[in-house]
């Protein structure tokens, strides 16, 4: 059974939180809860939300890795880290589409890489480079020195707890790269072994987007608990060095925080993307560069599979907030197109038998309020058409 306690206080099972979901607004999302002023703007200017610097999200206690008060850096220590040239041991658990995406990348650079996963991927393992373990025994009898999980969120647990961590060294690095990342960082506290080095990423990007390589693509992750002395950092810096050799842009941040970013970045890219495909867009003659992307965007999403987009909704507390703020947003432009509209013709009305012209013109576009401010919430209609500050009649008689 999949279990959310670990995160979800509120919630002892998935099944709770999924129809709890459905049933009640969502949480408060605390990345919102009090902001600094700056950060009261409308939504239409999403990107400046990343300006948000968070506090941390992990306890102390947990973590032996010292954390700067701002939980979010952009890493240049890869300039003095270039020269290392350390060839990692790293098993790869779940071999899918992102498994051996990459997977590819660490046989290249020299790391010796084990897989091993629920279906037999024995001859793509081969093709790339990569041992393949039909038994979970054995690959972990070859005592790698990192174990990196790269199964679905959603059997991640499952998955967890049937390896025989018993049979691993007793300083293992364990990784995952999880597009969830609260999740799992409860996940291994609580099961892992306290010798156990401890760190969540999130390559933010996937086998198409990084395709013609890694240059540039955002890496997060949060060295959740990495062990003071000199092999244990090493290693782990060791592990950082297969995205940053790649030319990842490297981002430190708390597992709490790339949740809250996550949820209001790549859920609603995912959202879209599977709504857009819902529509069956078709190539047109006339495609504008506009629609271009959102035939993009449809391709991209509805490749990864469902239980992907599935563990970014269930497993992400913040993403029920940005669903409820999509509806509203999607409510408040069609009674802003329907509120123009109606004051167009209660315009034209009043000035029949005038030969006028009344034109109407936006003063103001509707500013969606951060959830801060005001939760979701749907304006009538008819109070939408009185908004006089909104609409400004030109060359009439108001
Ligand atoms: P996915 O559908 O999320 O995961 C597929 C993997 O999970 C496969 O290895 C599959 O094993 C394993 N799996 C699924 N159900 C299982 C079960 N009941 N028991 C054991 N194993 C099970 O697709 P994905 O794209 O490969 O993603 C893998 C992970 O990477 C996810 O956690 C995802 O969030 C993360 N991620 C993906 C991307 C991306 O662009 N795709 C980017 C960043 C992070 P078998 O194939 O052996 O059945």
């Amino acid at each position: 059974m999949i279990s959310l306690s670990s995160f979800h206080p509120s919630s002892t099972t998935a099944t709770a939180t999924a129809a709890t979901a459905t049933t009640h607004p969502p949480q408060q999302c605390p990345a919102f809860s009090s902001p600094p002023s700056h950060l009261s703007l409308p939504l239409r200017h999403p990107r400046q939300h990343l300006v948000v610097r968070c506090g941390g999200g992990g306890s102390a206690s947990e973590s032996v890795f010292n954390r700067d008060s701002a939980a979010t850096r952009v890493s240049n220590d890869h300039l003095d880290v270039s020269k290392r040239d350390v060839k990692l041991k790293i098993a790869i658990i779940g071999f899918g589409n992102f498994g051996q995406f990459l997977a590819k990348t660490m046989a290249k650079q020299g790391h010796r890489v084990l897989a091993y996963s629920r279906s037999d991927y024995s001859r793509a393992a081969k093709e790339i480079g990569v041992e393949y373990f039909t038994d979970a025994d054995d690959l972990c009898e070859e005592h790698p020195e990192v174990i990196l999980l790269c199964t679905s969120i959603l059997s991640t647990e499952k998955v967890l707890r049937s390896l025989p961590l018993h049979r691993l060294r007793r300083s293992t690095l364990f990784a995952d790269v999880l597009s969830v990342k609260e999740f799992p960082r409860s996940l291994f506290l609580q099961l892992l072994p306290k010798d156990f080095d401890i760190l969540c990423t999130h390559p933010m990007f996937g086998p198409d987007s990084g395709k013609d390589g890694w240059g540039g693509l955002p890496f997060v992750f949060d060295k959740v608990r990495v062990g003071s002395d000199q092999s244990r950092t090493s290693r782990a810096e060791a592990f950082l060095d297969v995205f940053r050799n790649a030319g990842c842009r490297m981002v430190e941040m708390s597992c709490v925080d790339h949740d809250k970013h996550a949820a209001g970045s790549q859920f609603i890219t995912h959202m879209m993307g599977r709504v857009l495909e819902k529509l069956a867009l078709e190539n047109t003659p006339i495609n504008t560069k506009g629609y271009e992307s959102l035939l993009n965007l449809v391709d991209n999403t509805a490749r990864d599979s469902f239980e992907l987009f599935y563990g970014l909704f269930l497993y992400n507390k913040n993403a029920m907030e940005q669903l409820d703020r999509m509806d509203w947003a999607f409510e408040m432009v069609k009674k802003q197109l329907s509120g123009y509209l109606h004051d167009l013709v209660r315009k034209q009305l009043m000035l029949e038998g005038n030969n006028d012209q009344a034109e109407v013109t936006f003063d103001k576009p509707l500013m969606l309020p951060s959830p801060t401010i005001n939760p979701p919430q749907i304006v009538p209609s008819a109070d939408m058409a009185e908004k006089k500050h909104d609409l400004v009649v030109v060359n009439g008689t108001r």
